[in-house]
């Protein structure tokens, strides 16, 4: 049996977990997590029967607590609710799969507890890759990544000698708005951009990879994951989302992990790990694609990419100003308060404006976020 604890279950990650759960009866779920979908989370507390369940919002939680008054599960509230469901004794593994930086805390009392973290949440690492890291190595407690392009790396490097990389080639889709220039982005809305050619995920990620900043977000995430510098990993636009992503070794050799775009594969692989099971679903039809094309990103029309090398550079809470600023920025976009190419001014006028603090703990990436929303907020006004 694994038991599992999901962090953001209602979610595109969350609920593609519970459909792995559903179909594998070795999957036993302990602990089930959100924000504020009572409704979502009934239908799973009744579904899966978790011992404990938690909302973040507080009324949303109250309500819950009322309609699943004959189930006998917990129900949890706040933070110290997600830190409750992240270390709960009987689960192995926690799945971390909220959306932003709310997704800290919760990792790190995973971390504390000794659970096997399956990460999905890439805010966490970007922000607190360098606490974050040791932790998992002083408790044991390993990190599996979820996310599909980490997963790719992850798998290409089984077996393989961590030294021997050379170079890692992070994929990337290029996004709805491939091929297009700076100007003719200005007037992009969020039914446009909310528009992803290969992948169906969440508002705020399906936002962030058509401005290419997901890629910057993977790259310091595959910095943290993997020990690689900025300067060896390399963004490879490939349009179809086949090759997942790749690494050079010091002999010349790629590997690389090809297949359909589907998230229930790196989540499985991150759950089972180091065992592959049996997946049902389409396979990859080679002679139906016949071509898998490389190309550059553009840098120009998508200048978040290179913002995030610049964060990584910097070091310190820079990248978290990056990460907060978008998190805000992309926030604002989908209110229809800013417009698209805000989303990346935004950033870099944070990234310039913003404190610097060398080697921040949780609490100052914290009050990092902080500053950058007001920043942004008194701008906005
Ligand atoms: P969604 O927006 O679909 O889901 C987010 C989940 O987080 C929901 O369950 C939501 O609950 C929960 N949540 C939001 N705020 C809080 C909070 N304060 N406390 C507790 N739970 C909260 O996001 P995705 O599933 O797309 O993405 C989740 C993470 O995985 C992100 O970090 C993303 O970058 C990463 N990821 C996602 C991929 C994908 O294919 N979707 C691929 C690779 C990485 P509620 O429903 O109640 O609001
Ligand atoms: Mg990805």
């Amino acid at each position: 049996m694994i038991n599992i604890s999901i962090l953001g279950s209602t979610g595109s990650i969350g609920t593609q977990t519970l459909e792995i759960a559903r179909k594998k009866k070795d999957i036993n779920v302990c602990a089930l997590a959100a924000n504020s979908n009572v409704s979502l989370l009934e239908e799973q507390i009744r579904e899966f029967k978790p011992r404990i369940a938690c909302l973040y919002d507080e009324a949303a939680a109250d309500e819950l607590r009322g309609r699943v008054a004959d189930t006998g599960v917990k129900v949890l509230s706040g933070m110290e609710g997600l830190i409750e469901a992240a270390s709960l004794e009987e689960a192995e593994t926690v799945v971390a799969a909220v959306v932003g930086m709310i997704g800290i805390r919760p990792a790190i009392a995973a971390l504390n507890a000794g659970k096997k973290l399956a990460l999905a949440n890439k805010e966490t690492l970007v922000c607190a890759g360098h606490i974050i890291m040791p932790l998992s190595k002083e408790k044991n407690a390993p990190i599996l990544p979820v996310d599909s392009e980490h997963s790719a790396i992850f798998q290409c490097l089984n077996g393989e000698d961590r030294g021997a990389i050379e170079k890692i080639l992070l994929t990337a889709s290029g996004g709805p708005f491939r091929g297009k220039k700076r100007d003719e982005l200005a007037y992009v809305m969020p039914e446009d951009a909310l528009k992803h050619p290969n992948w169906s995920m969440g508002r705020k990620i399906t936002i962030d990879s058509s401005t290419l900043v997901n890629k910057g977000l993977e790259v310091m995430e595959a910095k943290w994951l993997f020990g690689v510098e900025a300067e060896n990993i390399e963004v490879v636009v490939q349009p179809g989302s086949v090759v997942h992503s790749m690494v050079q070794f010091a002999d010349g050799a790629v590997m690389a992990q090809l297949g359909l775009p589907d998230m229930k594969l790196p989540i499985a692989y991150a759950l089972y790990y180091p065992n592959r099971v049996y997946m049902e679903g389409d396979r990859l039809d080679l002679f139906s694609i016949k071509n898998i094309v490389f190309e550059e990103p553009d840098r120009e029309a998508f200048p978040g990419l290179d913002l995030a090398y610049r964060a990584l550079e910097r070091r310190g809470n820079i990248p978290t100003v990056y990460n907060a600023a978008n998190e805000a920025a992309v926030a604002l976009f989908l209110d229809r308060k800013i417009g698209y190419l805000d989303i990346v001014d935004t950033i870099a006028e944070c990234m310039s404006e913003c404190r610097f603090i060398d080697d921040p703990d949780v609490d100052e990436i914290l009050e990092t976020e902080k500053e950058v929303r007001e920043f942004i907020k008194g701008k906005i006004r």
